[in-house]
């Protein structure tokens, strides 16, 4: 049976496993799939013991996708533009294969899933870390009017919208004063993780605004509420996304695409 994992520190929590076993089960295909805490200073070592041990591919997470990139002896283009890896395959000859698939997911769930226009929309990206790297080139590519990106420390949103400059319209702005009235605000910060919503005024949220938290569950809830408070009715985590980003990796390495609403389904019901 092929074998596939996912690598992070930590990485209990990853709901990985029981997406890709759900993926499996659906399409007949015969894998495993589990989840691997690398220490943080042992990612290479980790990932090579697996694939010596007969390891197809993985998917990395937080912290291990730059480090994914480097090690990775080719990249796909949005991969080699993010400088991030969450997906790896290995070849038949032996080589690992980087994508990213962090952005295609995005843009499926809100597009195909929430039904969430892009083109011609004024958008607004919280946080410049390896997730906001992973979905500016797709957001681009989806036509957005503006791309505004705002991060707590402000060069590192100037040098990753200097990386996609000639891209469209990128620009950045202060965290605490980002511009008003975005049709669409997606918040890629860990803020949640602590607690915490990113210190976004309330203005930034257009009257008919989608607010997208690319956290899942009840981290997301600080952003989502400040959305509501505003008046939002189109609140969303980011459940979706990685269902989605989980499909692509699938199709990468298996060449079957599954079908993701049931999978999405089965994760909300518990
Ligand atoms: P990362 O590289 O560590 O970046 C973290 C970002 O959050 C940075 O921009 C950081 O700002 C910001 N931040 C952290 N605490 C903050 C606070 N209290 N207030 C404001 N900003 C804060 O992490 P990442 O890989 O980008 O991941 C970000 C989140 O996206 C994670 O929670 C991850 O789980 C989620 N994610 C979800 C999916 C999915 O499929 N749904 C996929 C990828 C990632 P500074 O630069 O100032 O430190």
């Amino acid at each position: 049976m092929d074998r596939y994992a996912v690598f992070g520190h930590p990485v209990r929590h990853s709901q990985s496993p029981r997406i890709h076993a759900a993926f499996a089960a659906q399409t007949g295909q015969a894998l495993s799939y589990e989840a691997i805490e690398a220490p943080l200073d042992g990612f290479e070592a980790t990932l090579r013991a697996f694939i010596a041990a007969g390891g197809r591919g993985g998917n990395v997470t937080v912290p291990f996708k730059e480090q994914a990139f480097r090690l990775a002896d080719r990249c796909d283009d949005l991969a080699a533009q993010a400088q991030a890896v969450n997906t790896l395959r290995v070849e038949p000859d032996g080589r690992l294969a980087g994508f990213n698939t962090d952005g295609i997911g995005l843009l499926r769930d809100l597009t195909q899933n929430l039904g969430v226009p892009l083109r011609g929309r004024r958008v607004l990206l919280l946080g410049a870390g390896g997730a906001a790297a992973g979905v500016i080139g797709p957001l681009l590519a989806a036509g957005v009017a503006e791309l505004v990106i705002a991060n707590r420390t402000a060069p590192r949103a100037q040098a990753l919208a200097a990386r996609f400059a000639g891209q469209g319209e990128i620009h950045t702005a202060e965290l605490t004063a980002p511009g008003e009235g975005f049709d669409v605000v997606l918040n890629a910060t860990a803020a949640g993780l602590g607690g915490q919503a990113p210190a976004v005024p309330v203005g930034v949220f257009g009257p008919r605004a989608v607010a997208y938290d690319l956290v899942y569950g009840p981290p997301a809830a600080p952003f989502l509420t400040l959305a509501r408070q505003a008046g939002i009715t189109a609140c969303h985590d980011g459940l979706g996304m990685l269902v989605e980003q989980a499909a692509e990796a699938f199709w990468l390495w298996r060449g079957v695409r599954p079908a993701t609403a049931p999978v999405i389904a089965a994760l909300r019901g518990g």
